[in-house]
Formats: structure tokens, C-alpha cells, sequence
């Protein structure tokens, strides 16, 4: 006895659950791509929930695959869980040692000093350096994992987040046929303290490598004063859909380098939304960036919810328009709409 009582299901058959429509163009056509999910074991649960969301919404229709990578083995029980939820290919990744770890050209003292100093100003992990490697990883790293190498295009997805509303068009397509290169749903105000000198080295950089600077690139959305210093803002990175071949590419290679060699991912607290939006913004045409509308998306505190009415009702989304994150005080989207 198992304590489960047996109860006679007949399930209803695949064919009761069609595609959202014929004309998706994901059907006979896929784009080289993948989501991407960096987590430890202990985020089992969020992991398991954030799948089951965008399977629910998009994938169960496109079967992407998945990697999931971790700079610890993923237990037996992690891979467990997390390969029941999706019909897709799942690979489970260790990232090499020297892919995360804080490297020996960093001064341990003044890197510490650095991490006290943050602490004491209550800045969001300041203490933490496996925020750091976490942070530098998604900069500069994630993107070279071998299970990686072989996509082109990635969808980045976090423990705990929600997608509010059906998803019935190919984001990637969309991508590829209209030739851009990076995606968000939010964008906000970095907090200063945690990367102090980064516009300085920004700006170093571009002196040294003037010809990476894009034509008609987005520098309005960083600058208020024409790129002698930044505002802040940045593209939300929890949430990405891009181009791996930018990343690969010789400007962001060289970008993140000279970043890297400064040492600002661990002596300050460098994160990835602004190393990347940067990029992104700096050495492509603002006309390869997408704000996805469509996209009902949550990371804890913030929510995009579809601006779009019928977006909202046809795609069923469970969002509160009212708690659209746009036009908060602390987003920037006002920033980017002065592009358009
Ligand atoms: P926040 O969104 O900035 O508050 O940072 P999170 O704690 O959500 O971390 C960002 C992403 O990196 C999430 O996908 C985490 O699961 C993952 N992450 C953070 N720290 C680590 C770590 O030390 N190891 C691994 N494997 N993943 C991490
Ligand atoms: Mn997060």
C-alpha cells in the first residue's frame, strides 16, 4: 500500500491542444536558439516555477531548448524536477572554474576593502562576491559555455519570474527578420554606487577604439549631456532576448576586456544590465534594440504589462496594467521613447 489511491484518468489526447494558430511562423520555422538559466540547486523551486510559466505561455508551441548552468554540478534532484516540465532538449552545464571565479590579477585587499565600504553604505549585495563572479559570468562569459557555442540566438530567464500573457508570435524570428540584435521589457536607473568609474572607462574606451562607436546608436538613452556622463539608465538584464554574435563579436570582446582588465567587477560592483546596455546601445544602430510590449513580464519588484489593450485581453494576460512599470518615476522607458 502507498497511501495513493489509484484513480482511473483517461487522458485527453495532444491533439486537443492545437498550436495558437496556423500562421505563427515558429511552426515550420526555428530560429537557432535557447533559453539560458543560471541558478544554483537551491533554486530549485523558482526554477521549476519560471519554466512552467514560459512553457505555458510560449514554448509547449516552439520547443526551444534549455540550458541551465550552475558553477556547481547540478544535483540529481535539480535535474530531476526540472526535466519533467518541458517536451524541449535540456542541458545541465558546469561553467569552467575560470569562466566565475574572481581571477588572480585582482587585488584581494583593495577588492575587499571595496566589498566593506559597500557594506557599510547598505548597498544591495555589497558584501557578496559570488554576486560578483555571477555578475562578471553574465557579462562576459555565459555566452562562450560550450553548450552555448553552438546557438546563436538566447533567451535569458531567472528563478521566479512570471510571464503575464500568452506569447504567440516567434520573439527570435521577429529578431532575425528584422535585423536586431538585443530585447527588453524594463528599463531603469542603475544604482551609482555600484559602478562609480565604469563611464570613465566607458569613455576611455572609446577613445581608444573610436570606430566601435555605432552610427545613429542609442547614446540619447544613456546621456543627458551627449556621452560625457551617464544617467543610469540600463536595459533590466533578468530579462534579454539577443544575438549571441554580438557578444562574440571584436567590439564587445575588446569591451569587455578593457573592462575586465580595470577590475571594477570586483573593486566595485559592476553589473551585466549596464555593461551590456551599454553595448548594446553604444556599438549597435538604436534601431537594432526592440522593446517587446507584448511581453507581460515580472522580476520582483517591477512588472511590464502590455501597453497595448487588445495585447492584454487577447493574450489573456494576468498582469494589472496599473502596475505598469513604464512610467514609473524610477524607469527610464521615457529615455528610450526620445529615440523613436
Ligand atoms: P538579482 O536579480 O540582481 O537580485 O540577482 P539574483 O539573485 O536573481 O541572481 C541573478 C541570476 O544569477 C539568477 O538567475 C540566479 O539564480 C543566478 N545566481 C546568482 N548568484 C549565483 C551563484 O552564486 N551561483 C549560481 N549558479 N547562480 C547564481
Ligand atoms: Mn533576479
Amino acid at each position: 500500500f502507498t497511501g495513493v489511491n489509484p484513480v482511473d484518468i483517461t487522458p485527453i489526447p495532444d491533439r486537443y491542444f492545437p498550436p495558437f494558430s496556423n500562421d505563427t511562423l515558429s511552426v515550420d520555422r526555428r530560429a537557432n536558439a535557447t533559453f539560458v538559466i543560471l541558478a544554483r540547486n537551491s533554486d530549485i523551486d523558482g526554477t521549476v516555477r519560471s519554466i512552467r510559466e514560459i512553457e505555458d505561455r510560449f514554448n509547449r508551441r516552439f520547443r526551444y531548448p534549455y540550458v541551465l548552468l550552475n558553477e556547481e554540478p547540478f544535483s540529481d534532484e535539480f535535474k530531476k524536477r526540472v526535466s519533467v516540465l518541458s517536451a524541449a532538449k535540456m542541458e545541465f552545464g558546469t561553467i569552467p572554474k575560470e569562466h566565475w571565479y574572481q581571477p588572480s590579477s585582482i587585488d584581494e585587499g583593495k577588492a575587499e576593502a571595496g566589498r566593506n565600504s559597500m557594506v557599510e553604505q547598505g548597498i544591495i549585495y555589497g558584501g557578496s562576491v559570488s554576486y560578483r563572479n555571477m555578475c562578471r559570468f553574465n557579462s562576459g562569459f555565459f555566452f562562450r559555455h560550450p553548450l552555448m557555442e553552438k546557438y546563436r540566438w538566447y533567451w535569458r530567464i531567472e528563478p521566479d519570474v512570471h510571464f503575464h500573457c500568452d506569447i504567440k508570435f516567434d520573439p527570435f524570428i521577429f529578431m532575425e527578420e528584422n535585423n536586431k540584435i538585443y530585447a527588453f521589457t524594463i528599463a531603469m536607473y542603475e544604482f551609482e554606487k555600484t559602478i562609480p568609474t565604469l563611464w570613465g572607462h566607458v569613455k576611455d574606451f572609446i577613445k581608444l577604439h573610436p570606430q566601435y562607436l555605432a552610427k545613429d546608436n542609442a547614446m540619447g538613452f544613456l546621456s543627458e549631456t551627449g556621452g560625457d556622463t551617464y544617467n543610469l539608465c540600463h536595459f533590466w538584464s533578468n530579462f534579454e532576448i539577443a544575438d549571441m554574435s554580438f557578444w562574440r563579436g571584436e567590439a564587445y570582446t575588446k569591451f569587455f576586456e578593457y573592462l575586465d582588465q580595470q577590475g571594477g567587477f570586483y573593486y566595485e560592483r559592476w553589473g551585466d544590465a549596464p555593461v551590456h546596455s551599454i553595448a548594446a546601445a553604444l556599438f549597435a544602430p538604436s534601431n537594432q534594440i526592440q522593446f517587446f510590449d507584448q511581453i507581460g513580464y515580472e522580476h520582483n519588484p517591477y512588472t511590464h504589462c502590455p501597453r497595448d489593450e487588445n495585447t492584454w485581453k487577447d493574450e489573456k494576460c494576468t498582469c494589472d496594467p496599473k502596475r505598469n512599470f513604464d512610467y514609473d518615476g524610477y524607469s527610464c522607458m521615457s529615455k528610450w521613447d526620445r529615440l523613436l
